[in-house]
């Protein structure tokens, strides 16, 4: 794997339609996260708040499925600029939770939400100028771009993430043992 000038590998993590779980559990490697910290430039993250994804990624992992346009857009930026793309945890594999409102039509479903549930409606302009527009079905990561390594779990537990980890570090196939791939 390509690594930058001071020789460490430059990992993306990125939030789309999720509820942070899976990026709660990778911070759950604890004492390990140090060893990654010494290994990895963290150059795009939620935990890092930087605001514009960066050119020359070695690996990206992406939580959450694809619900919305800037879901979309960024998907597409993950894909340009990364080496290897992760759908991490179920979410982005499949569609998991955020994809139950695709039984729904998304415009009555807006409706239903904001202008005929209990609560004040925002005001018209705010939906589709200042929010993401949502697509109409919530898709998952490999429906957008095409994805390298498929990391399944609800979220994937802190071991898997780190025999993930360890193989990229490595060099190595991702191959995890079969009861790392369950779903759930
Ligand atoms: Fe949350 Fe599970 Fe989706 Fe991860 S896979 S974002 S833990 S619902």
């Amino acid at each position: 794997m390509t690594t930058t000038a001071s020789n460490k590998v430059r990992l993306a993590t990125a939030w789309f339609g999720g509820c942070a779980g899976c990026h709660m559990s990778l911070l759950d490697l604890d004492e390990r996260l140090i060893d990654v910290v010494g290994l990895v430039d963290i150059v795009y993250s939620p935990v890092a708040d930087i605001k514009v994804f960066p050119e020359g990624v070695d690996v990206t992992l992406v939580e959450g499925a694809c619900c919305n346009d800037e879901n979309v857009h960024l998907a597409h930026e993950v894909r340009e600029r990364s080496k290897i793309v992760i759908a991490f945890g179920d979410c982005a594999v499949t569609g998991n939770v955020p994809s139950m409102r695709n039984r729904l039509d998304r415009d009555q479903m807006i409706a239903s939400v904001y202008s005929e549930g209990p609560g004040k409606p925002p005001p018209t302009p705010v939906l589709g100028r200042f929010l993401p527009t949502l697509i109409p079905k919530v898709l998952p990561l490999h429906q957008v771009i095409p994805v390298d390594i498929f990391l399944p779990g609800c979220p994937p537990d802190p071991e898997r993430i780190w025999a993930a980890i360890v193989a990229l570090l490595k060099g190595e196939p991702v191959l995890l043992p079969e009861e790392m791939r369950s779903f759930g």
